[in-house]
């Protein structure tokens, strides 16, 4: 009987030991989750701004314009912020290539071409604003699937791509990813009843300059600029670009064959490079016979969103 009394008393006081043990720790979790709100329901005041915000600050931008920048702006534009007097960015917070050091340019193009403020960003950083060829940048990565070559973008002179056959045109030459693509392509149109014919592909520098020259004889220059690119400039030297005829013309697409591209081409990572739509911002006159390779990926987007591959470039595939 008293051992029984002393189990009971034992074990009242164990179960007495484990609750105040389980009480302290779901306290001392209560008080450190209590005191980790007050922390940040504090006010904002200087002492935790960041040597950044302070300055964002002193520049003359409000807590909501810090807010935004700090929302929307890439870190290069953040930076750029730190260095820069205050600019009205209202408008600029959701355009996502927004360039700092472009804002002036921005203002300037809108006023002139009435465009909808993205397509003057995008346009600006490609530099549309200023006429074709006259700022150049030398391309730093020519043997990327998805370069751009345009007349503000140079392939060095001295660029040769590693080239294969295509195995039907043992003549002509393509990077390899783009021989298996266009073989995919002609097959795919032949199962549709076209027959599709490469008749261009490389061209090395050396003979775009001659090519460009010998069309200089014939025309002036603004006239040849609009279908023949500078050496350097043609996207055929990177060995992704294919000029492809239908079998019934010697250098251009029959209007089915056309269409069928238009709707198709994308599957096999080729896009129309220069369409009728797209001259302002390619500088070229329609060329239905020119398709590039840029991958299954990136022509599929292209093709979706329907825009230029310049536009596209500098909205997905840029850093800002
Ligand atoms: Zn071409």
């Amino acid at each position: 009987m008293k051992k029984k009394y002393l189990l009971t008393i034992l074990a009242i006081l164990f179960i007495i030991l484990v609750g105040i043990i389980s009480l302290l720790y779901f306290k001392t979790d209560v008080l450190k989750h209590f005191f980790e709100k007050q922390e940040t329901d504090l006010p904002v005041n200087q002492t935790q701004m960041t040597e950044e915000e302070i300055k964002l600050q002193e520049i003359g931008y409000n807590e909501l314009e810090r807010e935004k920048i700090y929302e929307y702006m890439s870190e290069k534009n953040q930076k750029e912020l730190l260095n820069h007097p205050y600019v009205d960015l209202t408008d600029f917070y959701e355009i996502p290539n927004f360039e700092l050091k472009n804002i002036d340019r921005y203002l300037a193009y809108q006023t002139i071409s009435h465009l909808e403020l993205q397509d003057c960003v995008t346009q600006v950083n490609l530099n549309l604003d200023k006429p074709f060829y006259e700022e150049i940048e030398e391309i730093e990565d020519p043997s990327s699937i998805t370069v751009l070559v345009n007349k503000y973008h140079a392939l060095p002179a001295t660029y040769e791509p590693d080239l294969i056959p295509i195995p039907s045109f043992p003549n002509l030459k393509l990077r390899e990813e783009a021989t298996y693509a266009l073989e995919k392509l002609i097959a795919a149109a032949k199962e549709n009843g076209s027959i599709l014919i490469p008749y261009s592909t490389y061209r090395s520098y050396e003979y775009q300059d001659g090519l460009y020259q010998k069309y200089l004889q014939n025309d002036p220059v603004d006239v040849v600029d609009t279908y023949s690119a500078r050496p350097g400039h043609s996207e055929h030297q990177t060995g992704l670009a294919v000029d492809i005829r239908s079998e019934e013309h010697w250098s251009n697409l029959t209007e089915k064959d056309y269409a069928w591209m238009k709707e198709n081409s994308y599957q096999y990572g080729f896009i129309i490079r220069y369409t009728k739509d797209n001259n302002k911002i390619t500088g070229y006159k329609e060329e239905p016979w020119h398709i590039r390779y840029i991958g299954i990926e990136h022509a599929t987007k292209v093709h979706e969103l329907n825009i230029t591959y310049d536009e596209y470039y500098d909205l997905y595939l840029t850093n800002h």
